[in-house]
């Protein structure tokens, strides 16, 4: 057993080096240390993540929360706490003053009781489990729980876990590399694990426990979500055909992607950020039920929302039907979704990944009834991609996919087997870290919101612009309610957020800036949509705004 203490200091030694293989090689030596049944959560929490993030698990503490439990644990006021944490910048830093300079403090640090890795854990999975009325209240008790146990370098960590922002910039290709050199096995075996379990947890494990051999027997598996194959965008109809000879033709449903899971009668469906969705999904897991044949299979697809006129509607509404715990079946009737499936991964204890699209869409085909799958064309002649295209813009979807019909698999892989046609310009996923309170008319509101692009060879988001254009007034209030629960920090009319939302923005051109981190800016950028449906990870990196500048005016 050990201590979190350990983890604490780990965490505070890493945060003070700056080079990232000295950070590996601190990660790797405390994998090492800690046993089997820890060793999963470890990592995890080393990335700031208490549940994988395929469990329906959700710990569900904000600030707000976390400001209440130690205001609970400390006796002084949440204004008071408010206020150390605007002073030092830091929500982990803050809180352990708070503590400390709390009038309860001396009862704390108690040399026999300390707080395990394990405790720690099972209280967050308490947390976890708590809802409806209480629940807030319950969750603060056990926070208090657990402050009152920590010392003052574990109130820091704690806390950043507790709202899972560890900030120690170590991201999954940390860890990807740490677990190799911990347990001496490949990295690239290390990575292929990670992607097609979406648990570097779990990952860890098998690699301690069976080295190179268990890691690359690891294989895909039921209700172990794979990360979602991408598109790129392609060059156009002729050089596609030139590229790939036959191209597999599929329309660009205006929908929302899932990854469905199928064992006899049981069925998980999964968001594109890998959530559990399924309960509020029941209308797709009767569709599968009647439509799929077989005992157990992984497929992948496009759920789309048909609206009265026959067209999609729009991918916010879709959101809905994907967040909702409550009147489920009214919203179901309200927002009716089909699916589009395009692919198959897994079959009856066989993974599917390392064979040919086109054979894995001759399975597809076999065992699912051809109402819940997308259309598919094969061909090399551009005037019938023409084609399929307009007919897809005519029925309001977003444009085509040209699909290499001998490609495999790749989970998490963006590549040229994949290629998006459609007729809007691109636009950027970038990461919501904070906003301004507007001014007249909108002083109630967040009105304009700091966008960040992501640098994952540092895992630190950086400015890039702010948006305020683009969003409705009734946008603007359900955007106020939902990023007041994320201020870390407040300073008169700016607000710093957990990074958290991902915003779709338009823009005209990206001009280079030294105004921002990044190095750029955007002009005229606009909100196109609030991507919910995706996850930070997935925001657009540093790298992608360099191309599309040098792209852009061909540089
Ligand atoms: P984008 O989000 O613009 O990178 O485009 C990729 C997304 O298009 C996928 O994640 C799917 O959600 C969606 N999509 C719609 N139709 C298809 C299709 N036929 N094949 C693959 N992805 C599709």
């Amino acid at each position: 057993m050990t201590f979190f203490e350990q983890f604490a200091k780990v965490c505070n030694t890493i945060e003070h080096i700056s080079s990232s293989l000295e950070i590996t090689t601190n990660v790797a030596n405390y994998l090492k240390e800690v046993s089997d049944e820890e060793l999963p959560i470890v990592t995890r929490f080393i990335m700031g993540h208490v549940f994988p993030v395929w469990s329906n698990k959700e710990l569900g503490i904000g600030p707000n929360l976390l400001y209440s439990a130690i205001s609970k644990t400390s006796s002084l006021p949440v204004k008071r706490i408010q206020g150390l944490v605007k002073e030092t910048g830091d929500v982990g830093l803050a809180l352990e003053k708070a503590i400390v300079s709390g009038k309860t403090h001396l009862k704390f640090f108690s040399e026999d009781e300390q707080l395990s890795i394990k405790e720690v854990y099972s209280r967050f999975e308490n947390i976890s489990e708590l809802n409806g009325k209480g629940s807030q209240e319950a969750k603060i008790k056990n926070l208090q729980y657990l402050f009152s146990l920590a010392k003052p370098t574990e109130i820091v960590y704690l806390s950043r876990l507790s709202i899972e922002e560890l900030r120690i910039g170590v991201g999954e290709g940390l860890v990807r590399n740490a677990i190799a050199e911990a347990f001496n096995v490949p990295s690239d075996l290390v990575e292929r694990g990670i992607l097609l379990t979406n648990d570097p947890g779990l990952v860890a494990l098998k690699a301690k426990q069976e080295g190179r051999q268990g890691l690359s027997e690891l294989g895909v598996m039921i209700k172990r979500p794979l990360r979602m194959m991408l598109a790129q965008i392609g060059p156009g109809i002729n050089e596609t055909i030139k590229e790939m000879g036959l191209v597999a033709v599929e329309w660009k449903y205006d929908g929302a992607r899932v990854q469905i899971h199928k064992n006899e009668n049981e069925i998980t469906i999964y968001s594109r950020k890998l959530e559990d969705v399924t309960s509020s999904l029941p209308d797709l897991q009767e569709s599968i039920k009647s439509n799929v044949s077989a005992k157990s299979v992984i497929l992948d697809g496009e759920a789309v929302a048909m609206g009265k006129n026959n067209r999609p509607m729009a991918f916010q509404e879709i959101l809905r039907r994907f967040r909702r715990k409550y009147d489920i079946s009214t919203t179901a009737e309200q927002i009716p979704l089909y699916l589009n499936l395009f692919d198959i991964l897994y079959l009856n204890g066989e993974s599917l990944i390392d064979i040919p699209l086109a054979r894995r869409r001759e399975k597809l085909e076999e065992i699912c009834d051809e109402s819940i799958v997308a259309k598919q064309t094969i061909t090399d002649d551009p005037a019938v991609i023409e084609m399929i295209y307009k007919e897809a813009l005519s029925a309001g979807h977003e444009g085509v996919m040209l699909k290499n019909p001998d490609s495999f698999y790749s989970p998490g892989k963006r590549g040229k087997n994949w290629l998006k046609m459609k007729p809007i310009m691109e636009t950027l996923d970038l990461v919501v870290i904070g906003g301004e309170w507007g001014e007249g008319r909108r002083t109630k509101f967040i009105g304009s919101y700091l966008l960040a692009c992501r640098d994952p060879n540092t895992e630190k988001f950086l400015p890039i612009g702010r948006v305020g254009t683009g969003i409705s007034d009734e946008q603007l209030e359900d955007l106020t309610k939902l990023f007041k629960e994320m201020i870390i920090l407040e300073n008169g009319i700016h607000a710093d957020f957990e990074p958290k939302i991902v915003f779709e923005v338009a823009f005209d051109e990206i001009q280079k800036s030294p105004n921002y981190e990044s190095g750029y800016a955007l002009r005229f950028p606009r909100l196109v949509n609030v991507r919910s449906d995706k996850s930070i990870e997935d925001s657009d990196t540093i790298e992608r705004i360099e191309q599309l500048y040098i792209g852009q005016k061909g540089r």
